[in-house]
C-alpha cells in the first residue's frame, strides 16, 4: 500500500508549518527559553475561568444554536460597535466559530470557487497560505517592505489584482510583523477593492493590541461594511488560547454561507467557552489593559535590546511580535534559529517559516516574563558575537541584509 496515494492532490502538496516543524525540535531541548509561541503566558483572567466553571456547574452541557449563544452574539455586537464603530444585527450577522482560525476557513470555503484568487500581505500568519489552497483557491502574496514599515501599499496591491482576484486578507496589526496600518492608507486600499469588485477578509485578532495611535477596521469605512468579513476572538487579548472562540461578523448573505459550512462540519463552538466570553466583554477591559501595557513593556526593551545587538529591529506598532533582520550575521533566518537554538537554548521563530519576503529575519514573540526576554537577549547577544568572530571580517549590515548573501554562506 502507498499510504500518500489516497491523500487528496491539493492537501498532499501542502507544507507542513514551519512553525510546528520548529517546535518539534524545540520540544526535545530542555530549559529552552521561548521567544516562538505566539500566545499570551498570561493565564485567562480569573472571573473568566470562573465563568466556564459555573457554565458546567449549572449543566450548561448541550449543544447551543448553531450561530452561537445570542447573549454572546450581542455581546460582540455591543463590542464591535464600541470599539471598532461597526454596527451589525446579532439575528443575522454574527457567527461564533472555533478561533478565527475556523472563521477564516469557512470565509475562504464559502466564498472561493477554484482558481478564485486570494491576495494578502506577506509575512502572514502560517495558515494563510494553505487555508486558500484547501478552499481551492489561488493564494497571491503581495511582498511588504521594512522599507514602507511592513505595511501593505495600495500601489503593490493594485500591481497585482487580475480578473481573477475575489478576495483580500488583512491582518493588523501584523502576526508576524507587528505592522499597524494607517487611515490613510487603508482608504487608498478601499478604494480600491471598490474599484475591483474584491471582498475584504479583514483579521483583526490582535487590534487590541496597539501601542501608537489608533486602530482602524477597513470595515468600518465607507462602502466598505457591505463587502468586509469581520474576524475576531478572544484568543490574543483575553488571553483565551484554549477556549478556541472566534467570530465572523458579515452582510447576512455571507454569514447564511459561512452557516451551512460551520453547521455541517462543526454544528456550533463550545458551550462554557461561549459563557465565559460574555464574561470577557462584559467586564473583562481592565485585564486586557493592563496585560496590553505589560506587552508594550516588554515590547520596548526588546526591540532596543535587538537593535542594540545589530539585529535591526523595526519598531512594531501592536501584537505581541518583533521581526529583527538576522542579516548582519550573514545567516539565513533558519540557520540563525537553529543556531541559537542548539547553541544558545533561545527559541524564535524563522522568519521565512511566514513566507518568502520573511527570509532574512526572525520572529520573537515577547508575551513572555521581561526577565526571559532579558535572558534570550543576553544569550542571543552571546550567540551574535561568537557567529560574528567565527566569521570575520563582518559583512557590512546593508550588505547583509540582501537576501542572495544571505543564501550564498
Ligand atoms: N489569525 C492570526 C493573525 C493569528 O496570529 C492567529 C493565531 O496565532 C489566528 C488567526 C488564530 O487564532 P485562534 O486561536 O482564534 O484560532
Amino acid at each position: 500500500m502507498t499510504p500518500n496515494r489516497y491523500v487528496a492532490n491539493h492537501v498532499r502538496g501542502i507544507p507542513k508549518s514551519g512553525i510546528r516543524e520548529f517546535f518539534d525540535i524545540v520540544a526535545q531541548e530542555k530549559e529552552v527559553i521561548s521567544l516562538g509561541v505566539g500566545e499570551p503566558d498570561f493565564d485567562t483572567p480569573w472571573h473568566i475561568r470562573e465563568a466556564a466553571i459555573y457554565s458546567l456547574e449549572k449543566g450548561r452541557t448541550h449543544y447551543t444554536s448553531n450561530l452561537g449563544l445570542p447573549e454572546l452574539r450581542s455581546s460582540i455586537c455591543r463590542y464591535v460597535q464600541k470599539h471598532f464603530g461597526i454596527a451589525y444585527d446579532p439575528r443575522t450577522e454574527v457567527i461564533i466559530t472555533v478561533g478565527v482560525s475556523e472563521a477564516i476557513d469557512l470565509a475562504l470555503r464559502a466564498l472561493l470557487n477554484p482558481g478564485d484568487e486570494v491576495l494578502y500581505h506577506e509575512p502572514c500568519y502560517v495558515s494563510y497560505s494553505p487555508s486558500v489552497v484547501m478552499a481551492f483557491g489561488v493564494p497571491v502574496a503581495i511582498a511588504t517592505r521594512v522599507e514602507d514599515n511592513f505595511t501593505l501599499t495600495a500601489a503593490a496591491l493594485k500591481e497585482k489584482i487580475t480578473p481573477k482576484s475575489k478576495v483580500l486578507m488583512l491582518n493588523f496589526p501584523c502576526n508576524p510583523t507587528g505592522a499597524t496600518q494607517t487611515r490613510a492608507e487603508l482608504e487608498k486600499i478601499a478604494k480600491l477593492c471598490i474599484e475591483h469588485d474584491l471582498i475584504v477578509m479583514t483579521d483583526e485578532i490582535y487590534s487590541e493590541l496597539s501601542y501608537e495611535g489608533e486602530h482602524v477596521s477597513i470595515a468600518s469605512l465607507p462602502g466598505m461594511r457591505e463587502r468586509c468579513i469581520f474576524l475576531h476572538g478572544f484568543s490574543k487579548a483575553f488571553a483565551m488560547t484554549g477556549f478556541r472562540i472566534g467570530y465572523a461578523c458579515a452582510p447576512p448573505w455571507l454569514t447564511d454561507a459561512m452557516m451551512k459550512i460551520h453547521q455541517y462540519a462543526i454544528l456550533c463552538a463550545n458551550t462554557m467557552a461561549q459563557d465565559a466570553c460574555i464574561e470577557a466583554l462584559e467586564h473583562g477591559a481592565k485585564h486586557v489593559e493592563s496585560m496590553r501595557r505589560e506587552y508594550e513593556t516588554r515590547r520596548n526593551y526588546i526591540v532596543r535590546a535587538l537593535n542594540d545587538l545589530g539585529l535591526e529591529c523595526f519598531q512594531p506598532h501592536g501584537a505581541f511580535y518583533c521581526f529583527p533582520s538576522v542579516g548582519s550575521t550573514g545567516l539565513s533566518s533558519r540557520e540563525f534559529s537553529l543556531g541559537v537554538l542548539e547553541k544558545k537554548k533561545v527559541a524564535c521563530v524563522p522568519g521565512g517559516a511566514f513566507g518568502a519576503s520573511g527570509e532574512g529575519y526572525v520572529r520573537c514573540c515577547y508575551a513572555t516574563s521581561l526577565e526571559q526576554i532579558k535572558e534570550a537577549m543576553s544569550r542571543i547577544g552571546d550567540f551574535v558575537s561568537e557567529t560574528r568572530k567565527r566569521d570575520l571580517p563582518p559583512v557590512p549590515a546593508a550588505a547583509a541584509k540582501r537576501p542572495q548573501l544571505a543564501k550564498a554562506r
